[in-house]
């Protein structure tokens, strides 16, 4: 593993205007080179500071000495043929390695980012989670993954999906930050609207999420319709219950106006049955939750199956029955290493 000096910097791309400006002043230059400087970060997505035109020499070379720039290094790009879904597995400055996805839609391009080095919440289907988590991602290293697609593909990213590796929930004071950076005007200025954060369930977390003013879509893992079942694939459900987690969702609805997204991952002969089409349509019906269907991504180390077609319909169409707002998630980039983390994984293995 490479050395982790950086990590005792000051970590400047994670820094919001006033942060910066503070910081500017401080090593004797004016304060508007700091609305400079970000817009070279955060606008131009500068690689370093070469590029930086009209930024001092010595502004530059106290900000060399003081802070950290983050940048990733891309080791593996994969294209899907079917879909021109593309996989990035980026190293980080430490030799960690992390992965994004971009997909192109009709109304945008998309990008999943990782939030996290590995993941501890030990979900039973997932692949993320298998070497436990080995650190959180500064908010300067979320930020430079959808900066470094953006520079790669040469296209505006319009929607941000933090579904990639990692807990958000449990890297919570990056996370915000990264909101607030990534939707900055003064920065690449995405909608909060078009942000979805993605949860196993932390309930503490979500109220606290809730309380951040935010616009962005909260995306609940919910893979079960008891307690009892959930516990058996999501370790996180011993410590909160199905009905904490709706109370929580609730909260946010109310508070932000932001209606909820229920993940389901249909996993074949577990959590599959139309009874359980139906007891989901009674947690989701109050809240006017939409339901993204996952058919399950089989992971070689965890002896999961898909669901059949035909149980993939009929769930959908109990929910359908019952007036809930449902999609079947696009099997986007299936050729590339199927599953969230295999990338990853095959490369540490490797
Ligand atoms: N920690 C966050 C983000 C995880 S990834 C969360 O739990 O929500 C985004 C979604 O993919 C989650 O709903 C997760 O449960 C699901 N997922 C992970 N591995 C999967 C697999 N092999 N097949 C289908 N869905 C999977």
């Amino acid at each position: 593993m490479n050395s982790t000096d950086f990590l005792e910097k000051i970590d400047l791309k994670s820094l919001e205007l006033d942060e910066l400006t503070a910081l500017v002043v401080k090593l004797g230059d004016k304060a508007f080179r700091a609305k400079q400087l970000y817009d070279w970060m955060h606008v131009k997505l500068a690689e370093n500071y070469d590029a930086m035109t009209n930024v001092s020499k010595s502004l530059k070379a106290g900000l060399m000495e003081k802070c950290d720039y983050t940048h990733l290094e891309l080791v593996q790009l994969q294209v899907s043929k079917e879909d021109g879904t593309k996989k990035y597995l980026f190293k980080l400055q430490d030799g960690h390695t992390v992965e994004t996805v971009w997909m192109k839609y009709k109304h945008g391009n998309s990008v999943c980012i990782s939030s996290q080095v590995g993941c501890r919440m030990g979900c039973k289907f997932c692949a993320s989670t298998l070497d436990g988590l080995a650190r959180n991602l500064r908010p300067s290293e979320m930020l430079e993954q959808i900066y470094a697609v953006t520079r790669e593909t040469g296209e505006r990213v319009s929607n941000i999906v933090v579904m990639g590796t990692g807990e958000p929930m449990d890297n919570f004071d990056n996370i915000v930050k990264f909101i607030k950076l990534i939707s900055c005007e003064n920065g690449i200025n995405i909608s909060q609207r078009n942000i979805t954060v993605s949860t196993c369930g932390i309930v503490p977390k979500m109220y606290e999420f809730a309380d951040q003013g935010f616009a962005v879509t909260l995306a609940l893992s919910l893979h079960a319709t008891t307690d009892e079942k959930r516990k058996t694939i999501m370790p996180v459900a011993n410590s909160f219950t199905i009905a904490e987690l709706m109370d929580a969702c609730q909260y946010y609805f109310d508070k932000t106006g932001r209606r909820i997204t229920f993940e389901y991952s249909l996993i074949g002969g577990v959590n599959d049955s139309v009874e359980e089409a139906n007891k989901l349509s009674e947690l989701a019906g109050p809240l006017h939750a939409h339901i993204n269907l996952i058919p399950v991504n089989p992971v070689v180390e965890r002896g999961f199956k898909e669901s059949d077609r035909s149980a993939i319909e009929a769930f959908k169409n109990k929910l359908e029955k019952k007036s809930i707002n449902v999609t079947i998630r696009r099997e986007m980039g299936r050729d590339i290493d199927g599953a969230c983390g295999q990338l990853r994984r095959r490369f540490i293995n490797e």
